[in-house]
Parts: structure tokens; C-alpha cells; sequence
């Protein structure tokens, strides 16, 4: 890796370092000195950043696992199967939303206690995502253009968001079950509860990157459409990433498509 870069990086990075900022080590070498260490530490802080982003995400996965689990163990998966395959293709979706609606409600606690989990990472996703906007790289003083006070805005909404998340996560989980062949698959889907968490990443991801938007705009800067740069970036990020710079007002918020990986980043204070 580059020295001046590496120099930058060791101030704020985590260690080992990523794949991704290996890569962008790579271009910087023919950068002066004093530009690659200002670029290292940069990606030292994205580094630290997107590391507290997934403990953040693990710690919100593994409590809406222990809901998920209740839900699994709360549903018939038999009685469930049979009323399945009772049903056509198209309308099997609509019966395993049904039978999980009605789980959720007649089973102790499991509601509100999902709707808490998911309105708690929804807060925390959006604190955190000003959280990241304040310690962006190139940032100044807020200007006072818009004034966003975090708290009263992950309070106001965070419960609201809950139900929203709840409702989609149950979607997601019976979209999955209604392709279960028998109810032994009906049962491991229930159990590894992918609707719920692949749904949980997808909002946390958008609530904080709103969480960021919001921050840059008050500070009446650009955003930048990031991606992680590797094979499996799409053609649509591809493009987003390329119309970079936005106004917050035109930006295309990720997770524009269900894992995506792109983040927004501080471009510049506008004039
Ligand atoms: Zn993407």
C-alpha cells in the first residue's frame, strides 16, 4: 500500500484493512504526498464508519431473530402447508400473510415486542446515519438553512416506522413461504427468518442514509452516489454513481434495490 496513504489511514482506520480500500490505495500512488494521507485518513474514517454500520445491523439482526424464532415456533408449519397447497400459485402468498397476521396477534407479546425491536433500529439507524454525516470528511458548520433537531425526529417517527417495518418484514416472510415446496421447507424458512432480516438491512439501510441526507442538506451541501466499486456493483448504482455530484433534493437514496451496498458521502459545501 502506498506509504503517505498508509501514513493517513493508521490515524482513524480499522484493521485488517478492507479488500475496498486496498483497491483505492492502488490509484493514489502517483497522488503528492500530502493529498494521499489526506485521502487515507478519509478512508480510514469510511473504514471505521461502515464497520459501526454493521454492528449496528448484527446487534438489531440478532434481536429480531428472537422474534422470528417465537413466530416459527408459534406457526403451524403443517396446518400451514396443507392450507397451502390448497391454494394456486397466485394466491399463496396472500394465505401464509394471513396465517402469520393472525400468529402475530393472538401470540403473547410477539407484536409489540417486534414492533419495539423494529421502531428501536429504525431510531438508531437514523441516529446513526447523522451521526456518520457529522463526522463526514469535508464538512463544516451547519449552516442554518434547515434545521433538523435529531431527536424529536427519530422520536416522532420511529414508532410509526416499526408497524411499517413489521408489515413488510411479514410480507417478505410469507412471499418466501409461499414457495415452499412441503413443510419441511416451510419450517426452515420460518426459521432462518430470511424475510425478516433481509427486510430489517434494507430499512435500516434507507433510514440511515436518510439520516445523512438529512444532515448534509441542513448544511447546504452535495452528495455523492458511492459504491463499493468491486464485480458486483449493478448497472443502476453504476450510473447513479457516475451522475455524482446531487442536490439532496435529487439524490437517489440507497439501498436502491433489495442488498444493495452503495452509501451517499459529504461532496462539497455548495456555494
Ligand atoms: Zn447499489
Amino acid at each position: 500500500m502506498n506509504t503517505a496513504f498508509a501514513t493517513g489511514y493508521a490515524e482513524d482506520g480499522i484493521l485488517p484493512v478492507p479488500a475496498w480500500v486496498k483497491a483505492i490505495a492502488e490509484t493514489v500512488v502517483t497522488l503528492p504526498d500530502a493529498t494521499a494521507t489526506h485521502a487515507g485518513r478519509l478512508e480510514g474514517r469510511r473504514a471505521g464508519l461502515e464497520r459501526r454500520r454493521q454492528r449496528l445491523y448484527a446487534a438489531h439482526r440478532a434481536s429480531l431473530l428472537t422474534y422470528s424464532a417465537a413466530l416459527a415456533a408459534a406457526v403451524n408449519a403443517d396446518d400451514l402447508n396443507d392450507q397451502l397447497q390448497q391454494h394456486d400459485r397466485k394466491d399463496r402468498r396472500a394465505v401464509a400473510l394471513a396465517v402469520l397476521m393472525r400468529t402475530m396477534l393472538t401470540t403473547d407479546g410477539l407484536t409489540l415486542g417486534w414492533h419495539r425491536a423494529n421502531a428501536a433500529a429504525y431510531a438508531d439507524a437514523t441516529a446513526e446515519g447523522q451521526a456518520q454525516a457529522a463526522a463526514a470528511p469535508n464538512g463544516g458548520p451547519a449552516s442554518p438553512r434547515t434545521v433538523h433537531p435529531v431527536a424529536p425526529l427519530v422520536s416522532g417517527v420511529a414508532w410509526q416506522h416499526g408497524k411499517v417495518w413489521t408489515d413488510q418484514q411479514l410480507d417478505g416472510l410469507a412471499g418466501d413461504l409461499a414457495g415452499a415446496k412441503d413443510a419441511l421447507q416451510i419450517r426452515t424458512v420460518l426459521t432462518a427468518g430470511r424475510g425478516v432480516t433481509f427486510y430489517l438491512e434494507d430499512q435500516m439501510h434507507a433510514a440511515a442514509v436518510t439520516g445523512f441526507s438529512v444532515m448534509v442538506d441542513a448544511r447546504n451541501a452535495t452528495l455523492s452516489f458511492i459504491t463499493m466499486g468491486d464485480g458486483r456493483v449493478c448497472a443502476v448504482c453504476d450510473s447513479y454513481a457516475a451522475g455524482s455530484p446531487y442536490d439532496p433534493a435529487d439524490f437517489p437514496e440507497p439501498p436502491v434495490h433489495g442488498a444493495c451496498r452503495c452509501w451517499p458521502e459529504q461532496y462539497a459545501l455548495a456555494a
